[in-house]
């Protein structure tokens, strides 16, 4: 045998806040279980903001809790600051929101999958899905190692032929640097799987020592917090908390934003992808709400671990040199130092409508899909899709019902009718460039 050939019930493509689930569910039901990342210094990492929940995301954490997952422990033992929102509205939109230590988030949920029995942890890439008569046989890396399976879940985010875009610099990585999965995309699409290219984008992460917060509004964590998990002991969350702080763009801001959309890949078509539902960049909303003499810009750490800061609401995939002009423009950041650019990020997923309610390929018996890959964006709601594909794929092996959610029943439901019944695709850069053309930039 020329190769290394292994055989599992179930092998999990992706590392990140979907797979993780996907393979906690599945080895949790007994069934033995492997995960692939291309780096396993980069499990459940989270590449944009440094937070868990919020509005309608909160409620998708607590459903997952409710329902076996690990999200809510996981931000429970790694939160740096909590608050509940919507306090001053009903009861029914409470949203809990915390803050990640984003290192030790990624720490934890690791020291969680070596804890699991039945779950082997593999740095690989994968590069093709083996299907024989229409069912799922397992998967093959870049090695040329193969993996035998009863089923494959796909959780591969925002990966595959990745390349990370600000101005004219393009890079051919996943986030961070990661390495992009280049090969996969072709192996799907010989199976007949349609893909689609998104893209999405980053703010700038800045040093926190540049900052003058005394010019902005502090945002302090709740003095009563209330755990994200029904099983953590409401006491043990009761804990020091770091401050957030807000500030606004303004009109000189929005100036330089215009004045230099000819030199955002956007415009100059070097982005092909569109966006994922919700992630707008600054370019994006100067340019669509005109009227808006301010937009906010919310300052959090990333971590007790380092001074790096993000600049919520400033995504932005426009050049070095407008990034630091626009930024400087926004009080207490006048004198502020980058230590990361803003970038956008294009990469292939798929057409979603492919996808059973079970997140089973209608095509392909034994093949299911969760997060990114969907085509939706965001850890809560890449999360819920990879635990619900876990446990699908598990009944599947076990030869019992799968479960699907339904509208009436969770947001989890809502989220999974909407991807598997509705198109995906946003129109959103396409728009961006005519409103661009039809209004000429400002000097
Ligand atoms: C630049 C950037 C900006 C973002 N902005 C936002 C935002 O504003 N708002 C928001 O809600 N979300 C945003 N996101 C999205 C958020 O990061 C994702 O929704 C979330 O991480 C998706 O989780 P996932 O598990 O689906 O995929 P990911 O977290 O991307 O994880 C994918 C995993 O798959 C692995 N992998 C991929 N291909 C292979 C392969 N072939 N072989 C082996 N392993 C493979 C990777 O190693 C990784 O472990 C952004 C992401 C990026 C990168």
């Amino acid at each position: 045998m020329p190769y290394l050939e292994e055989i599992y019930n179930i092998v999990v493509v992706g590392a990140g806040h979907a797979g993780c689930e996907a393979a906690l569910a599945c080895a949790r039901l007994g069934l033995e279980t492997i995960i692939f990342t291309v780096s396993v210094d980069s499990i459940a990492l989270m590449p944009c903001n440094p937070n868990v929940g919020g509005s309608s995301k909160g409620h998708l954490v607590r459903e997952l809790d409710a329902l076996g997952g690990e999200m809510g422990k996981n931000i429970d033992r790694t939160f740096i600051q909590s608050k509940m929102l919507n306090e001053s509205k009903g009861p029914a939109v409470h949203s809990l929101r915390a803050q990640a230590d984003k290192q030790e988030y990624s720490r934890q949920m690791r020291k969680t999958l070596e804890s699991t029995d039945k779950l082997t942890i593999r740095q690989a890439e994968v590069s093709e899905i083996l299907v024989e008569d229409g069912k799922i046989q397992g998967v093959k890396t870049s090695s040329g190692a193969v993996y035998r399976a009863g089923a494959v879940i796909l959780c591969t985010g925002t990966y595959l032929k990745a390349r990370c875009i600000y101005g004219d610099v393009s890079n051919p990585t996943g986030p961070n640097g990661l390495q992009a999965a280049n090969y996969l995309t072709d192996s799907l699409k010989a199976n007949g799987i349609e893909m689609f290219r998104f893209k999405t984008g980053t703010p700038a992460r800045v040093d926190g020592r540049s900052i003058d917060f005394s010019k902005m509004e502090e945002q302090l964590g709740d003095e009563r917090v209330v755990p994200f998990s029904f099983s953590t002991d409401p006491e043990s969350v009761q804990k020091e908390q770091v401050s957030c702080w807000l500030t606004y763009t303004n009109d000189e801001t929005h100036r330089i934003i215009k004045s230099n959309l000819n030199r955002s890949p956007l415009f100059s078509g070097a982005i092909e992808g569109t966006g994922p539902r919700y992630c707008p960049s600054i370019e994006d909303k100067v340019v669509k709400f005109p009227d808006k003499n301010r937009h906010q810009v919310f300052v959090e750490p990333e971590g007790l671990y380092t001074n790096e800061m993000y600049l919520g609401g400033m995504s932005s995939s426009l050049p070095e040199d407008v990034q630091y002009a626009m930024y400087r423009t926004v009080p207490g950041l006048e004198k502020v130092r980058i230590v990361r650019n803003a970038y956008a990020i294009e990469y292939d997923c798929i057409n979603s409508l492919q996808l059973k309610p079970t997140l089973e390929f209608k095509k392909i018996r034994g093949l299911f899909a969760g997060g990114q890959f969907n085509g939706s964006s965001g850890y809560e709601e890449a999360a819920v899709q990879g635990f619900m594909a876990g446990v699908n794929a598990s009944m599947e092996i076990l030869g019992r019902s799968q479960i699907v959610l339904d509208r009436s029943q969770a947001y989890i439901g809502v989220l999974i009718d909407d991807l598997v019944t509705k198109e995906n695709h946003e129109l959103q850069d396409d728009d961006l460039q005519s409103r661009v053309q039809a209004s000429p930039a400002p000097g």
